[in-house]
């Protein structure tokens, strides 16, 4: 089946007791079961599972093309819980730029748990292999990268991650399963923040990862978010499965209307330079083409001016909202710069975009009073 098919059908099969043409919910804590806690129908206490997340937890399986997948209350939820699922003493080498919250969850929280954490450019695979001589268990890709839109070649890496028996973990929240598949590229495991594209509307925060094996690794990542206990509610696992069942048309639009932005960006006097990964210009373009089906609707613009000119802008916009977050069907903007604080390496004169739904040509007319 294709991806727009199995967004719809994956885990949206009608309720088999009322014959509700879409899911329901289940919303309770606890589930009937024997006099010895026999499970009648595989379920026993929400924390441990709950029909309306296995719905969800097929959907995201079937669209990643993984075996199994889990969802958890937030994308950093999935991300550390399956980063403390390593043994102490790992060696994880992360991306340079890569999402702000991963990037201290390393430097702050891991090294306690005495994960070794080495970060590098993911997208020079020199570097990579430079990171990786004396030894690694789990790389950890985020292409395209937020805000830089680096772009990392997932099965270069995957080779290099095989060579050292290590796993290779790709953040694909930016591209979502429709326009990037890391399990088919050789990655071993696919994180998101299903806050963003799979949600779809900027009101359900989520995160997911989906396993190529149903293995040993996987059964200790499920055993832990069971007593750790950063869960999805089974309310915000229905809505992000309501968001699955749009997201391929959805991913569509944001496309091309990034498209034609970065084009026009590019062409301005008043801008450095656009990063986004469906230009020509940008220096991960062949490899996004060759693992990407298209380029996503997130792009970075960085201004002559610096932080004043990038302010300035950002200040003058009107539909785009001043906002942190992305993949929602409303236009964004941020100074990421600002957003991610003091230790911040993003260059100041940057502006991230989530590019929504709304017409293009609006949204053209917005950046350009804008810029002037
Ligand atoms: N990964 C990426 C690429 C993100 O942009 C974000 C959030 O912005 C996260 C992970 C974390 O997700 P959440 O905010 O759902 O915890």
């Amino acid at each position: 089946m294709r991806l727009e098919t199995l967004a719809i059908h994956a885990g949206g099969e009608s309720d088999s007791e009322t014959g509700a043409a879409t899911p329901p919910i289940h919303l309770a804590t606890t589930f009937r079961h024997g006099p010895a806690g026999e499970r009648i129908a595989g379920y026993e206490y929400q924390r441990e599972g709950n029909p309306t997340n296995d719905r969800l937890r097929t959907a995201i399986a079937a669209l990643e093309g993984g075996a199994t997948a889990l969802t958890f209350a937030s994308g950093m939820a999935a991300a550390t819980t399956l980063l403390e699922s390593l043994p102490s003493g790992a060696r994880i080498v992360l991306p340079d730029d890569c999402y702000s919250g991963v990037r201290m969850l390393a430097a702050e929280f891991l090294p306690e748990r005495g994960i070794q954490v080495r970060r590098v450019d993911m997208a020079d695979l020199d570097a990579v292999r430079g990171a990786c001589a004396d030894g690694v268990d789990l790389l950890w890709a985020e292409t395209p990268s937020n805000p830089l839109m680096k772009v990392s070649d997932i099965a270069a890496l995957a080779a290099l991650a095989r060579e050292h028996g290590a796993l290779l973990v790709c953040d694909n929240t930016f591209a979502s399963p429709v326009l990037q598949q890391p399990l088919a590229l050789g990655a071993d495991i696919v994180m998101h923040s299903t806050t963003k594209y799979f949600g779809g509307h900027s009101d359900v925060l989520g995160g997911a990862l989906a396993f190529k094996r149903e293995d040993e690794f996987f059964a200790r990542v499920t055993h832990r978010l069971h007593i750790t206990g950063a869960v999805l509610a089974p309310f915000n696992a229905w809505l992000t499965l309501r968001g699955c069942r749009s997201l391929p048309a959805r991913m569509a639009l944001h496309c091309s209307n990034a498209r034609r932005i970065a084009t026009l960006l590019e062409a301005q006097p008043q801008v450095e330079r656009v990063n986004y990964p469906g230009l020509a210009s940008h220096p991960g373009h062949v490899v996004a083409t060759q693992q990407m089906r298209d380029f996503g609707g997130m792009l970075s613009v960085q201004l002559r001016g610096g932080r004043e000119a990038a302010l300035a802008m950002a200040g003058k916009l009107r539909l785009f909202t001043n906002a942190t977050s992305l993949g929602g069907c409303e236009s964004l903007v941020e100074h990421r710069g600002s957003v991610e604080g003091p230790l911040t390496t993003t260059p100041q004169n940057l502006l991230r975009l989530s590019v929504g739904l709304e017409h293009v040509d609006d949204l053209i007319a917005d950046l350009a009073q804008a810029l002037q």
